[in-house]
């Protein structure tokens, strides 16, 4: 063994101790480990924190409790449970990625890493996890907290040009073929808990001594996000005393096939709406991830129902059955407090 290969082997030696002592192991798709309980946790994790997924990832895993479970559910049952996490294309990968293991793997969660390259909304990284965590096989992973741990370890910009490509080098050479499961989870809560984007607390890290980047003064990587586009949005909310008028929405772009109120810049001038009982208009402002929304809603107070065809695409629906659908966070913020 080569000097660089040894102090690779005492790099994930490090961290695996680490974790065992000191590791997230309350996490709970740490508990009951399976690789479905692993891929339902990885897709809610990419792009939202840790304390914002346990609740969803609970809520999910109490109805759905495995692959065989979740069969038969519709995109629409999928998306309800995602009502509030974002990034709803996630939601619509898991309802495409089990139709495929029932159709194409008799229902067995797939075992091998090419086998789930193949599945929608699973990337190189998110396999790895899967690989390693679930299965024990030895599969290096490249999510926020590893590159950035690996960058500061290696001192990488991560801005340059083709680092993205030298950090998976780095990445396949510094994971162990032993102690995966150990490694890949301590490699995330180090930089979860003290590699951390806005801090470092190197005193504290595991790998301190040949650390390139340790006890260095980084400069706060302060997402300076790029500035979002602003919007308006103007929709009509149509409801009884029992049921909602929502409408699915089908474009692709944000909160596609959720279900909305009439959005009067997307639709035909339509007819729809007869005189309300009751007229109220809210404003309110919502920021996803690269826009600004002003969402204004007439709120139609109707004494009862009227009349239309329901159809797939917008249908009377009763009060009572409104947490089975995906709503938007601000359209359900908007139904919860001010017309439920
Ligand atoms: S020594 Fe400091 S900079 Fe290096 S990985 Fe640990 S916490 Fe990050």
């Amino acid at each position: 063994m080569n000097n660089t290969e040894l102090q690779n082997k005492k790099f994930s030696q490090d961290i695996s101790t680490w974790y065992l002592s000191l590791g997230r192991d309350n996490l709970p798709w740490r508990k009951n480990i399976s690789p479905y309980r692993i891929w339902i946790s990885e897709i809610m994790l990419q792009q939202t924190q840790v304390k914002t997924v346990i609740p969803f990832f609970n809520n999910f895993i109490k109805t759905y409790p495995n692959i065989k479970s979740i069969a038969s559910a519709s995109e629409d049952d999928i998306l309800a449970l995602w009502t509030g996490l974002g990034f709803y294309r996630r939601a619509k990968n898991i309802y495409k990625t089990k139709e495929i293991i029932k159709n194409e793997f008799n229902n067995k969660f797939p075992k091998t890493f090419e086998q789930l390259l193949l599945l929608p909304g699973i990337g190189r990284s998110t396999a790895g996890a899967i690989m390693s965590i679930a299965y024990q096989e030895s599969y290096p992973i490249m999510d926020a907290n590893v590159k950035r741990v690996i960058s500061r370890y290696k001192d990488i910009d991560v801005h340059n040009k083709g680092s993205i490509k030298k950090l998976w080098l780095l990445s396949e050479d510094l994971t162990p073929k032993k102690n995966i499961f150990e490694y890949t989870q301590g490699i995330m809560d180090l930089g979860a808990t003290v590699c951390t984007p806005k801090s470092q607390n190197c005193s504290k890290c595991p790998i301190n001594i040949t650390c390139k980047g340790a006890f260095k003064d980084f400069q706060i990587e302060n997402k300076v996000r790029k500035g979002r586009t602003k919007k308006k949005i103007y929709f009509t909310l149509a409801h009884s005393k029992e049921s909602f008028l929502l409408f699915k929405k089908n474009e692709n772009s944000f909160w596609e096939s959720l279900w909305v109120p009439y959005n009067r810049d997307n639709c035909e001038k339509t007819n729809l709406f007869k005189k309300p009982a009751k007229k109220e208009v809210i404003t309110i402002n919502h920021l996803l991830s690269h826009m600004e929304l002003e969402i204004t809603i007439e709120i139609f107070d109707y004494k009862s129902p009227f009349k239309i065809e329901s159809n797939l695409e917008h249908r009377w629906i009763n009060k009572n059955q409104i947490h089975n659908y995906g709503l938007p966070k601000p359209i359900k913020t908007i139904i919860d407090n001010y017309v439920c």
